[in-house]
């Protein structure tokens, strides 16, 4: 499993920094496609025109790149139906080898089948990078628990004055009864490359929140030191399709920002 987490962690990272990159060459390139095409059209010099051709030319082929470049990082997620079921019985046989002997992992699905929109390999990756984390919380050993259930968004996710998201909610919860984390440690964990291990990546809580957002969905942690850690993932399950394509594009800008 954990050999798995890395090879999806890469190519994540490989995906957002090819949506970043992207970006910006595209805004690079534009200008000099302009500059190409009006030296282009100059009358007076044929070897300015010949060189204007060629930048125009060069513009082109690099803004082709970073077209197919960009529908890379967007194509590593596609939409298709999740059942629940499925989802956490392939998760149960990946984690098999993972849960040591001194600890105990139970899973609580509500309702095996509720199918959803959403992308497989994706949640499985964001699930494996939680409970991976509860466990090398604990090496001495622990409870983990992991939750789904049909729920609405809880009201303390509203800012007041806000316009409360209605509808219902897919929650998954991960909850460890591990060492819990500092405040200062819990304002950091989504920082890219942060980490508290000798050979953690500090990209398994980005790329959660990742998926968790390209999903159109919302995450929160409560961590409480001496007591543990909860991830609580909530996925709207009414969310239309044009929406998630909105909410991709979204994703893909904001990466390149
Ligand atoms: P990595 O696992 O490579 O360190 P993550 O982004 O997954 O990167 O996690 C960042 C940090 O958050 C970890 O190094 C750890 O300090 C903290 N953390 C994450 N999950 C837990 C948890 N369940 N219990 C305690 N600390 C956690």
């Amino acid at each position: 499993a954990e050999a798995e987490l890395i090879r999806a962690q890469r190519f994540e990272s490989l995906a957002m920094l090819a949506g970043g990159l992207s970006h910006d060459l595209r805004n690079l390139l534009q200008p000099l496609l302009l500059a190409g095409d009006s030296l282009q059209d100059y009358q007076d010099d044929p070897r300015l025109a010949r060189l204007g051709k060629l930048v125009r030319d060069c513009g082109k082929r690099g803004l082709d790149m970073v077209h197919s470049m960009l529908s890379f990082a967007s194509g590593a997620r596609r939409a298709e139906q999740v059942r629940l079921g499925t989802l956490f019985s392939a998760f149960d046989l990946l984690m098999q080898g993972s849960v040591p002997h001194t600890m105990t992992m139970e899973l609580a699905i509500d309702d095996p089948e509720l199918s959803f929109d959403g992308n497989h390999t994706e949640l499985q990756q964001c699930l494996l990078n939680l409970c991976l984390n509860a466990i090398q919380a604990m090496p001495d050993g622990g409870h983990l628990r992991v939750e789904a259930a049909q729920t609405a968004l809880p009201a303390d996710f509203f800012l007041p004055g806000e316009q409360p998201r209605s509808g219902r909610y897919l929650c998954i919860s991960v909850v460890d009864d591990g060492p819990g984390m500092e405040q200062a440690v819990l304002d950091q964990i989504f920082e890219p490359f942060f980490t508290t291990k000798e050979n953690g990546t500090g990209l398994g809580l980005l790329s959660c929140k990742r998926i968790v957002g390209s999903h159109g969905g919302v995450m929160r942690v409560d961590s409480q030191p001496g007591r543990g850690t909860r991830f609580d993932l909530y996925f709207p399950l009414e969310q239309r399709a044009a929406e998630r394509d909105q909410d991709d594009r979204s994703y893909l800008e904001g990466a390149a920002e």
